[in-house]
């Protein structure tokens, strides 16, 4: 890029934009627990929790995660499924784990406490240059910037900077921005106002120019361009991917739940078995169970009767509901889950041969980690269960 424009701000410019901003932020800043104090701790697990979500939601979160584990130590040495059942529903469950790994970094290397360099924060798992900058910069008063999609789409639109935001290679062009008007003095607080100003005034719609502490120092706002920026191309819609979910019950009200594998997507957590379909199958399951309008329990699967089974379960011994329970939904960063849901109830009580898993009490279901679509799962069957849909 060779229109620079942060480089024509002279020094005066700088350091009223800089007070201006920071005013600004004294006034207006958002109460949050995390802010009481600038203990690196909190800081980092904060800010791992509010990637990709929003502060409402993050709150409870904080403060359950802080009584379950105060310290690093505590975090280190906590039981995984605990620390799992205390994320469950923040989604994104690698975060949760490579908190616990990073905690054990730093008991093993840093004598149990956060480092306070910028180097050795960043050599953290999970710890990427926006979470580095922001233990750096508001634990350490070290002029680091934290630049996230918040704050970029402030900083693009103050200097109309048209990098691609959607591109890593774009990143460097924000970091020198930023580095040039970030202050020495108070670099936890300015970035702290960005964050801010990008939530409640600099929004991606409707930015509320009149009341903006950067307005006079900004060129998207003297131009009234101010939605031409950021540049971003268009991400790939989530790649969509179908599943036939099943709630088996046995006689003593029991479901069957399997285990995700050790890796790989909601590793370790607990659903309704699930069996991956293809679209055109799953079109057909969806219309063509849910023709009976009757919500008359008919069956599928007489017992015993192999032939005639329809679901792409390969199991004897359960009969199913001719009436699916309806679709779930879930958005992934990269993938978009279908699900079927289909009730079953198992005849003899016996196990379902090809599905490894165990058989769990409805009202022991919190004791497991569940991922966010077998949550929604479960509430499509109480649903039903409510509305007396299930035979
Ligand atoms: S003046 Fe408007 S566009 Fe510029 S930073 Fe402020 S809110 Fe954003």
């Amino acid at each position: 890029m060779t229109n620079r424009p942060w480089d024509t701000l002279s020094k005066e410019e700088i350091k009223q934009l800089q007070e201006n901003f920071l005013d600004w932020y004294d006034e207006k800043k958002r109460h949050l627990p995390w802010r009481m104090n600038t203990d690196p701790y909190r800081v980092w697990i904060s800010e791992i929790m509010l990637q990709q979500t929003r502060v409402d939601t993050v709150i409870d979160y904080y403060y359950r995660f802080m009584e379950e584990f105060p310290t690093i130590h505590a975090l280190a040495t906590a039981d995984e499924e605990k620390l799992l059942k205390v994320w469950e529903g923040l989604g994104y469950y690698s975060r949760a784990r490579n908190l616990q790994a990073a905690a054990k970094q730093m008991v093993a290397d840093f004598a149990g406490k956060m480092p306070d360099t910028v180097e050795e924060i960043a050599s953290l798992k999970g710890i990427g240059p926006y979470t580095t900058g922001a233990i750096a910069s508001i634990s350490f008063g070290l002029p680091e910037p934290a630049i996230d999609g918040n704050v970029m789409r402030v900083v693009s639109r103050l200097f109309e900077i048209e990098a691609d935001i959607a591109k890593a290679s774009s990143r460097k062009v924000f970091d020198e921005a930023m580095r040039k008007i970030i202050p020495k003095a108070a670099p936890g607080d300015f970035n702290q106002a960005l964050m801010d100003l990008g939530s409640s005034v600099c929004t991606p719609k409707k930015p509320e120019c009149p009341v903006c502490p950067l307005k006079d120092f900004c060129l998207a706002y003297k131009d009234d361009k101010m939605t031409d920026f950021p540049v971003k191309t268009k991400k790939q819609p989530p790649k969509p991917v179908y599943y036939v979910a099943a709630a088996i019950e046995n006689s003593q009200g029991e479901f069957w739940l399997v285990q995700r594998p050790e890796n790989g997507l909601l590793a370790k957590m607990w659903t309704f078995p699930l069996l991956k379909i293809d679209e055109t199958h799953y079109q057909q399951l969806k219309t063509g169970f849910n023709k009976e309008e009757s919500l008359q329990m008919e069956l599928l699967v007489a017992e015993e009767d192999k032939a005639e089974q329809v679901l792409p379960f390969e199991e004897a011994h359960v009969i199913w509901q001719k009436r699916h329970l309806g679709e779930v939904t879930h958005v992934f960063s990269h993938l978009k889950w279908h699900l079927l849901l289909f009730y079953g109830r198992m005849i003899g009580g016996e196990a379902p041969e090809k599905m490894p898993g165990q058989w769990v009490a409805k009202d022991e279901f919190s004791k497991l980690v569940f991922p966010k679509p077998q949550q929604k799962l479960v509430e499509q069957l109480d649903k039903n269960r409510r509305d007396n849909k299930v035979f």
